[in-house]
């Protein structure tokens, strides 16, 4: 986990609201909207739209499939969450206010662990300046197992003789 924030000058429900006000059709910033917003940025997780919308219902906000997918769609759009890719499914997670990270992502369990390397960041803007490529950004996931679905693979027979 990264522990540090960037500053911002907007709260993430102004910056939503600004974006959709901004748009060649106008859209209104809708209750369930805000109730969305307001939950996902309550806390720094990795998540996909399944997950939010069973955990928004536990938390008695119950939110239409497609309203969840819409309005995901639209932070991504809006520069709020960055979406992942990870294997079959997209997972979200902060964009605004997060400094930039990349993750190892456990395909057993589906763990995503956060890194931050400026020799990674130093390396690609040197690749991109022998390609003549101008760089945005990028968005590195390592695919692999993590230590405690390693630990669980290795029968516990074999560790007592060791
Ligand atoms: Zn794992
Ligand atoms: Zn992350």
């Amino acid at each position: 986990m990264i522990p540090n924030t960037v500053p911002v000058n907007q709260t993430p429900e102004e910056k939503f609201r600004e974006y959709l006000s901004s748009r060649v059709k106008p859209q209104r910033f809708t209750e369930q909207q805000r109730e969305m917003v307001r939950y996902i940025f309550g806390q720094h997780e990795h998540f996909d739209a399944e997950q939010l919308m069973g955990d928004m219902k536990a938390a008695g906000l119950v939110l239409s499939r497609a309203t969840a997918y819409r309005t995901l769609a639209k932070l991504v759009d809006a520069g709020l969450l960055r979406r992942l890719l990870t294997g079959d499914k997209s997972r979200f997670e902060h964009d605004y206010g997060y400094p930039d990270h990349d993750h190892f992502h456990c395909m057993k369990c589906n763990k995503m662990i956060e890194f931050h390397l400026p020799e990674v960041e130093r390396t690609l803007s040197e690749l991109a300046r022998e390609h003549g490529f101008v760089a945005s950004r990028h968005n590195l996931i390592v695919h692999g197992t993590c230590d405690p679905c390693n630990q669980a693979k290795t029968p516990r027979r074999l560790l007592d003789l060791i």
